[in-house]
């Protein structure tokens, strides 16, 4: 099985207040891209890895030491827009991953699992369980109800995909005018299965300089007992 990654790493990251763009934020010695891609890239079976990013001769200048299967394509104006960018520099691939560049602590056992069952099911994702209590709210902070929480699942990338279900779903969402802030949610409109797998609370997403603060916090407990 060919296996495509497309890396989404084009934000600007205004959360983090950041001078560079929040792909290039550094954890530690290495760089939010390099992270997040490493996992990926031991695996025999990856073919392919587009990474979308604001401006990727830049990119492809300071991240020169990556290896020759990551290609570096052009973001687009919201995350949706990113990955059809890097879907269309991807080649024949049999299954497709969307990651984060934003969640560089993924693990190898997280990557697998969402691969086998997305070979099999089609489309998997990784999620937690939520354990705060979620409350919609509506004008000025008005509490308008309390959802189910057993119900409720936090969903976190890589996401995996059969490439013709991807594909065929980012085209019909494009057609449809529909924006979506994951891949998943282009699938399930098409009235298509997505599985869930179990992910893990350290695959955060790096929003605020408090999630840098807890990266460096997991990066060090990790130093310190190695797999
Ligand atoms: O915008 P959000 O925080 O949900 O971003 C999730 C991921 O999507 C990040 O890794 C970010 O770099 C990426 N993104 C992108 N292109 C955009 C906006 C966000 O690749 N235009």
């Amino acid at each position: 099985m060919r296996i495509g990654l497309v890396l989404a790493a084009a934000g600007l990251g205004t959360r983090l207040k950041s001078a560079e763009p929040k792909a290039f934020v550094r954890l530690g010695d290495q760089s939010l891209i390099d992270r997040a891609l490493a996992p990926f890239l031991l695996r025999d079976d990856l073919a392919a890895a587009a990474v979308a990013v604001p401006d990727p001769a830049a990119a492809a200048d300071l991240l020169r030491h990556l290896d020759p299967r990551v290609r570096f394509v052009q973001g687009g104006a919201d995350r949706q827009a990113s990955v059809a960018a890097g879907l269309a520099a991807l080649g024949e691939v049999d299954l497709i991953l969307v990651h984060d560049a934003a969640r560089p602590l993924v693990e190898e056992a997280t990557i697998a699992a969402v691969i086998e069952a997305a070979a099999k099911a089609g489309a998997a994702v990784p999620a937690v369980p939520a354990h705060d209590t979620i409350k919609e709210i509506g004008a000025e902070g008005r509490v308008m109800g309390t959802v189910q929480r057993a119900a409720l699942v936090l969903v976190q990338t890589p996401q995996g995909f059969r490439a013709d279900l991807l594909r065929r779903a980012h085209a019909d969402a494009v057609a449809a005018g529909v924006r979506a802030t994951d891949d998943a949610a282009l699938v399930e409109r098409l009235g298509e299965p997505v599985v869930v797998v179990p992910g893990r609370r350290s695959n955060l997403k790096i929003t605020t300089r408090e999630d840098v603060l807890i990266a460096e916090a997991i990066l060090a407990a990790r130093a310190q007992s190695p797999k």
